[in-house]
């Protein structure tokens, strides 16, 4: 089991030092990259010089990014989708516009989005993550800041045409939750009611609905299947919809709900403090991913710290990023079940507490891939996986991190938080 992370053999802290900086210029001062010597130093560097290093090493990953799933491949789309496709790329360079202002890249992303319009056009899939209404939504924040109208309008008549099927399961990456996260994204950066409340409503209902058939009966308020299986994690199972549910004016006993739901999933943790992948699989302690288990479930609770004021989330996460710390330096690089996204649960928490010890433990999951992770990929020591540049499994992913870095008190899981 130890073969899917790292030992994390980082000291706890780590003082930033100003001499870091100036030797930095004498050639032969510098240690050999991958070394224990070599990531102290980046630990040691002060934070505005490390930004700049996280945000010139973003900027070089995200040209590969565009070049190998863009540039080589133009206007064919084969997957489209923002998790594994091409519409990733997209949100990348979105991110990158909103650190740097460059219109350039903006005005690219929207070329990209267009063909991934084109690609999903008769898709059935509803989501932000792996659906159409990713395509829609992203198309038309990116068209707003383009200060295009027309366009906006158009992704936003796009979106209103979507059709929920009744058999559409409700979890996060091809479910209702899913499609409800694209609606937020949407009335988030276009503005409140662009997409009225009326497209959101019956969603909800249909989602608490569907819980409650499933739950009860002595496990929690509300359960949900994702085929055949009742997952816990962020990707397909509670936590994810959970969050979602969080982000709207939720009914009392609705709320309430959801709340006994986040208890009854921090009463049935692991010892260790890590979440079982679903409700049928409580035996096994070792996945340690955004998709499954602690690190996922430690971004809603950190929400629902938020949002009930509630000591007992705050807790829970607190002990879940423990597991993180000890348990999450991945064998891979991504968002969805790498190194990238599991920094992610530290900076919330660092959002949440001010606290910098967390912000030192994202800066230090960062500061591992910055050192290492080219290294680790070439040499095969980490696995690259199907989507090498994508922004769930791939590269795409931890450019996206490093962004985020050089201004943590404003970092959010993609897609997620
Ligand atoms: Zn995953």
């Amino acid at each position: 089991m130890a073969d899917r992370f790292y030992p994390n053999v980082m000291p706890d802290f780590v003082a930033e030092n100003p001499a870091a900086e100036q030797v930095v210029e004498e050639e032969h001062s510098i240690p050999q990259q991958g070394t224990h010597e070599s990531l102290l130093k980046l630990l040691s560097t002060p934070y505005h010089t490390l930004s700049e290093k996280f945000k010139r090493a973003a900027l070089d990953v995200k040209e590969t990014v565009l070049v190998e799933t863009w540039g080589l491949t133009r206007q064919q789309v084969s997957d489209f989708t923002l998790y594994c496709g091409t519409l990733g790329t997209a949100f990348l360079l979105f991110k990158a516009y909103q650190v740097t202002k460059n219109t350039n890249g903006l005005a690219v992303c929207s070329q990209i989005v267009k063909d991934c319009d084109a690609a999903s056009r008769h898709s059935r899939d509803v989501t932000f993550l792996c659906g159409r209404a990713g395509v829609c939504a992203l198309g038309a924040a990116v068209a707003k800041y383009m200060g295009d109208d027309q366009l906006v309008f158009y992704y936003v008549s796009q979106f209103k045409e979507i059709k929920l099927t009744k058999d559409l399961p409700d979890e996060l990456l091809y479910g209702r939750a899913g499609y409800l996260w694209a609606f937020l994204f949407i009335n988030k950066h276009i503005g409140r009611g662009t997409i009225p409340s009326t497209y959101s409503a019956a969603v909800i209902n249909e989602i608490i609905k569907n819980g409650r058939k499933l739950g009860g009966r002595g496990r929690s308020p509300l359960m949900y299947e994702w085929y055949g299986e009742m997952y816990w994690g962020a990707a397909h199972g509670l936590a994810g919809i959970m969050y979602v549910l969080m982000d709207f004016e939720l009914e009392p006993n609705d709320l309430d709900d959801v709340k006994e739901t986040l208890k009854y999933m921090v009463k049935n943790r692991f010892p260790s403090g890590n979440y079982p992948a679903s409700e049928e699989d409580r035996r096994m302690d070792a996945l340690v991913h955004w998709c499954h288990g602690a690190p996922g479930i430690a971004l809603t609770l950190v929400k629902a710290a938020e949002v009930f004021g509630d000591e007992e989330f705050l807790n829970a996460a607190v002990d879940a990023a423990e597991v993180v710390w000890n348990r999450g330096l991945l064998k891979r690089v991504g968002m969805c079940h790498g190194i990238s996204g599991n920094a992610y649960v530290f900076l919330s928490l660092y959002r949440l507490t001010g606290n910098a010890e967390y912000l030192y433990r994202a800066k230090a999951f960062a500061c591992f891939l910055l050192d290492r992770a080219h290294k680790l990929l070439m040499e095969g020591e980490m696995h690259g996986g199907d989507s090498p540049y994508s922004l769930f499994e791939g590269i795409a992913g931890m450019a996206y991190l490093f962004l985020d870095m050089t201004d943590p008190k404003n970092a959010r899981f993609p897609a997620y938080e």
